[in-house]
């Protein structure tokens, strides 16, 4: 998987290719998928969700530029998977995900794969999760209509944000860097993933 689908398409950071190496995808989709856990696709993990491409996550998670001691928040936990990456990076991530259920499996799962400093909270993460701001690096893994404000407010100065963003079929990967009180904005081609609900996102 890593080797065909992800270094092939560029992506280099050594750090990332050796936590997609480590963290077993296949203990994060459901039984009935575990055929295709490193196939080049998204997959069904229930209530209408997904977990994202492999591709995809490593993509996202250069973009973030970790380093070993960094807080880290995901919105959009799903199965925790892209949590389980950011956690073998950074040195501690809160995971916001609206659906009870799916939050409940994403902790079984994270435990299953033996990754000790992801907290799976269950709430609106268009909120962010102001408790344990600011963060050095937010990820977004669900389409946002544009960056929920929160979530820059609760960035840390040097702090790099990276989102889906734009409508609900097709959205632009995002990347914000906060330089002091300037925020430096790239994009990163197309993408496509479920809707971010609630209150600084789509209406639920
Ligand atoms: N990162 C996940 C994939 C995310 S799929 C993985 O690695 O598997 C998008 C997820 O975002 C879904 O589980 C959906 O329920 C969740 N979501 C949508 N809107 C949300 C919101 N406002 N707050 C938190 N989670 C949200």
């Amino acid at each position: 998987m890593v080797e065909l689908q992800i270094e092939a398409r560029g992506v280099s950071d050594p750090r990332v290719l050796e936590a997609m190496r480590t963290v077993p995808r296949h203990l994060f989709v459901p039984d009935s998928c575990r055929q295709a856990a490193y196939n080049d696709s998204p997959l069904p993990i229930g209530h209408g969700q997904t977990i994202s491409q492999p591709y995809i996550v490593a993509v996202m998670t250069e973009l973030l530029e970790l380093a070993p001691g960094d807080r880290v928040l995901e919105i959009g936990g799903g199965s925790g998977y892209q949590a389980a990456i950011l956690g073998t990076l950074a040195g501690e991530v809160v995971t916001v995900e609206r659906i009870p259920e799916v939050a409940r499996a994403a902790r079984e799962n994270l435990e299953a794969a033996g990754i000790r400093n992801v907290n799976v909270v269950v709430a609106d993460g268009t909120d962010g999760y102001a408790i344990s701001a600011p963060y050095d690096a937010i990820i977004v893994t669900a389409a946002a209509p544009d960056i929920p404000k929160p979530l820059l407010e609760q960035l840390a100065d040097g702090g790099r944000l990276v989102a889906p963003v734009g409508g609900r079929d097709l959205q632009t990967l995002v990347k914000l860097v906060r330089k002091g009180g300037t925020i430096i904005r790239s994009t990163h081609g197309g993408v496509v993933f479920v809707p971010l609900l609630g209150h600084h996102g789509w209406p639920d």
